[in-house]
């Protein structure tokens, strides 16, 4: 019989080290919240595949929408033979962006290949070298993603060199101690001393920090932004890899703060479990890449359009952005319910928006010193309670929540036990 352990086996001597997995059960089965291993054990899943699944695992509108395409053809690279379901994403994605004026959409299959490629318009757009991240972004793990991500271990540490012109400014958060004004005096600071802003190609900044722990950017920090971009011809790229697509109560994790930027990247939830990923943007920017610049053999795959046709129907039919806003309240209260619990490890700085949802274990709730090794017991325990739970942040500190916004109240609240049952201290149950 398979199990998991004859697969860790196997694993051990065909798969190298430096791809690692938060669990060690191996996939059998899965449906909308749930996923069952080999081994025929049932778990919850609040990773979703990281935030890949907001319609759940297997929905049966995509599936179907899917099977329809697998009928009909299912590559011919778009750059060779162009097929209706790219075209027909482009122009929704291009109606739902909080872009003003006309908008268009290219494919690709990654995230980091939506980072790279918004860095590549925004180049061609504005013939400028320079980019500026922030620290503990995640952009990706291919080479000019993973010099834009502010995080150097495990993400850059032995790779490099980077290419060249990316900078970095303080993303602020409570628990790091910068405020807004210091990464915006970072940044003017940056301009004095590194880099004329002139010579800024983009700014580019999650909405909420993903794997840099849950953080929210702080609207006016937004709004910041793009008065500096709007003063220097900067482009302003959100990457919404991991924000987009109803996961923080609006379409588009931006949206909270009411700015419009320049370009948007878009991947994991927008295909539904899929792989596929874009960008979005002002037609004029998007426009200033000759024919040929841009694409891929596998970008915007018919399969992962048919998909996301289909995601963003039932994102609407569903009405999965008020339903994540409703999921996050919950969430919310027995998180907040947890907070001054003595027979739980401690837990602070409850933080999100609508369900992309995280808080932090510390050693203690008065010093917060960040306890990475006891948020992973908490995952573990988890795993042993039925619940499949990822962390973030700089010391891996932060539990995150990415339940799909699909799942029933029965589900959501059997999770939420579970966590519950995962976060009672080691000898006090
Ligand atoms: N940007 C963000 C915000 C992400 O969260 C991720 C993936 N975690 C990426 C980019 C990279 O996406 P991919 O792994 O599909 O390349």
């Amino acid at each position: 019989m398979t199990t998991n352990a004859s697969l860790a086996a196997r694993r051990a001597a065909a798969v190298p080290i430096g791809v690692g997995s938060a669990t060690a059960v191996y996939a059998a089965h899965a449906e909308n919240g749930e996923l069952w291993d080999v081994e025929g054990r049932r778990y919850v899943d609040f990773a979703g595949g990281i935030a890949v699944l907001n319609v759940g695992h297997r929905h049966p509108r995509v599936l179907a929408a899917v099977r329809d395409q697998l009928d009909h053809y299912t590559h011919t690279a778009f750059q060779v033979v162009p097929y209706e379901p790219y075209v027909a994403l482009a122009e929704r994605l291009n109606a739902l962006a909080p872009i003003p004026g006309p908008v268009k959409t290219i494919f690709f299959t990654t995230g980091a290949e939506a980072t790279e490629n918004a860095v590549k318009i925004a180049r061609a757009a504005t013939g400028r070298p320079a980019v500026i991240a922030f620290a503990g972004a995640f952009h990706g793990r291919t080479m000019l993603a993973s010099a834009m991500t502010g995080k150097v271990a495990p993400y850059k540490r032995a790779f490099g060199p980077f290419p060249g012109e990316v900078h970095h400014i303080p993303f602020p958060t409570d628990s790091n101690g910068y405020t807004m004004q210091d990464s915006l005096r970072a940044l003017h600071m940056l301009f004095a001393a590194t880099v004329e802003a002139s010579r800024v190609a983009a700014i580019i900044i999650e909405p909420i920090q993903g794997e840099g722990g849950f953080h929210v950017a702080p609207p006016a920090l937004l709004r910041a932004l793009r008065d500096v971009c709007n003063t220097h011809g900067i482009m302003l790229i959100a990457d919404e890899v991991q924000t987009g697509f109803a996961r923080t109560g609006r379409m588009f994790g931006i949206e909270h703060s009411g700015v419009a930027p320049d370009l948007i990247a878009v991947a994991k939830s927008l295909g539904g479990g899929f792989p596929l990923s874009g960008v979005i943007g002002r037609a004029a920017v998007m426009d200033s890449i000759p024919t040929g610049g841009l694409g891929g053999t596998y970008a915007g795959s018919p399969l992962a359009c048919a998909a996301a046709l289909t995601v963003l129907d039932v994102i609407a039919d569903e009405g999965l952005i008020a339903r994540a806003e409703a999921i996050g309240a919950a969430i919310r209260t027995r998180v907040a319910g947890f907070a001054d619990r003595n027979d739980l490890v401690p837990v602070v700085a409850l933080r999100g928006e609508g369900a992309m949802i995280g808080f932090d274990i510390v050693a203690d709730r008065a010093g917060r010193e960040p306890d990475g090794a006891e948020a992973k017991r908490v995952c573990a325990r988890a795993l042993d309670a039925g619940l499949i739970l990822l962390t973030c942040g700089t010391h891996g500190e932060t539990i995150r929540i990415l339940v799909p916004l699909t799942v029933s109240d029965a589900i959501l609240t059997e999770g939420m036990d579970a966590l519950e049952r995962a976060l009672v201290r080691p000898g006090t149950a």
